[in-house]
């Protein structure tokens, strides 16, 4: 058997780094990960700025009880003329500083008498004024290659004038689900029929993490129909995610469907739980990874194990999301001969401590888990980890997007 870890190395390992690029205008461009290191042109903000409503003025010419002439009014998007010695100006947050100004006042700390401006509260020499670049200076990295694009992402390049950006074109992955017992959602069930609720899942997670599903298939527990699926989907897709049919029953029919295609197959019995039989192989250079059928397996197998291979092949540089230390709650000491992921959900108790609570069945076909968990505490292999002790947490909302 292969140990956990090793097993997530070698997945994750098992796709060259792509090199197609293509330019996305910005709007397109969330989800998808930046091919090209990006430097900024622009000093931002452009110019010193004001960052309050209120009053600019030398600082030099504050006195306190006097009282400056205001000499001239600055909307933000307005060009200001220079400001006059001893006088101020009124500005809005934003308002670019007239020449000669070095401070702000805000509005709170003045009163204004006619056309003369009275400040009730010392200020500081420079205070409330945006400078020039001190945000991002021209020339300065802005994201390296490698970069998921979202609406922070986007935020800096709109804020650079950027309107298209060069990134990876995003990573079509096929869904092969099998077993002859299943039943599309939708579909009328017979008794001895269950719901497929694999292929609809593995879409939704692949896409959670900005590839596309581009094909969700499903076969019979027939080598023709499995033959003829994985065929269509290494025409069409960069890599193939297969669910079921890995194990060892008369009707796990994956292995020598993907050996008759010629596929080099790495079987492996990962010592995790849930999950065990996992497999990968490669179909004309693109990777197949084979996860167990239970949808709850197929769930924490994918997170933990896929998830770092998906990121390699959009190109991202973090493959292994941070892994946190939690303190586990346990009514009873928790222990097993494989490396445990535990379905915890992640709650706060009276006193603001966080701790991990595990699902009360944690069997690998309790699929109402997965929504009431917020991630997969592990519990290693041979250890006892009793009621307060700190285990590794893989929080879904790292490890899935
Ligand atoms: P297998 O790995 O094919 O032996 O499947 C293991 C278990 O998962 C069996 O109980 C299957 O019925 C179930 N299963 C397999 N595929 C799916 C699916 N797509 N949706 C729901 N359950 C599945
Ligand atoms: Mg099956």
């Amino acid at each position: 058997m292969l140990d956990f870890d090793d097993a997530q190395t070698r997945l994750a390992n098992g796709a060259p780094l792509p090199r197609a690029t293509t330019e996305t205008p910005l709007r397109e461009a969330a989800g998808l990960v930046l091919a090209r290191d990006l430097t900024a042109t622009l000093d931002l903000p452009p110019a010193d700025n004001s960052a309050m409503d209120g009053y600019a003025l030398r600082h030099a010419d504050y006195r306190p009880g006097a009282t400056l002439p205001i000499d001239q009014v600055v909307y933000a998007g307005q060009a200001p003329g220079p400001l006059a010695p001893g006088h101020a100006a009124r500005l809005f947050t934003g308002s670019l500083m007239p020449p000669g100004a070095d401070t702000v006042v805000m509005q709170e700390d003045t009163r204004v008498v006619g056309d003369r401006l009275e400040i009730t509260q010392a200020p500081r020499a420079g205070q409330h004024v945006r400078r020039r670049g001190e945000d991002t200076a021209a020339g300065s990295p802005l994201l390296p290659a490698g970069t998921r694009i979202g609406p922070a992402q986007i935020a800096l390049l709109a804020s650079q004038g950027i309107a298209s950006v060069v990134v990876h074109p995003a990573v079509r992955v096929g869904i092969l689900t099998t077993g002859d017992e299943l039943v599309a959602p939708g579909q009328p069930r017979e008794a001895h029929q269950i719901y497929n609720s694999n292929g609809a899942m593995m879409a939704a997670l692949v896409e959670g993490m900005g590839a596309r599903a581009t094909q969700v298939l499903h076969a019979q527990d027939t080598e023709t129909a499995l033959r003829s699926a994985f065929q269509k989907l290494a025409q069409d897709c960069d890599m193939i995610v297969s669910i079921g049919g890995v194990s060892v029953g008369d009707k796990d029919l994956v292995k020598p469907v993907l050996e008759s295609l010629g596929a080099e197959l790495d079987l492996w019995r990962v010592r995790m739980k849930p999950g065990k039989p996992v497999a990968m192989a490669h179909i004309d250079g693109k990777p197949v990874v084979c996860l167990p059928g239970n949808p709850v397996s197929a769930f924490a197998v994918f997170t933990v194990l896929v998830s770092p291979l998906l990121r390699r092949m959009q190109g991202r540089r973090d493959l292994f999301p941070p892994v946190s230390r939690q303190r586990l709650r346990t009514d009873s000491p928790r222990q097993d001969s494989r490396e445990e992921f535990l379905r915890v959900r992640l709650a706060i108790d009276d006193g603001g401590v966080a701790g991990l609570q595990p699902f009360d069945r944690q069997g690998s076909g309790v699929v109402s888990s997965l929504p009431w968990a917020t991630g997969l505490a592990r519990i290693p292999a041979g250890q006892t980890v009793r009621d307060g002790e700190m285990v590794a947490y893989y929080d879904f909302q790292h490890w899935l997007s």
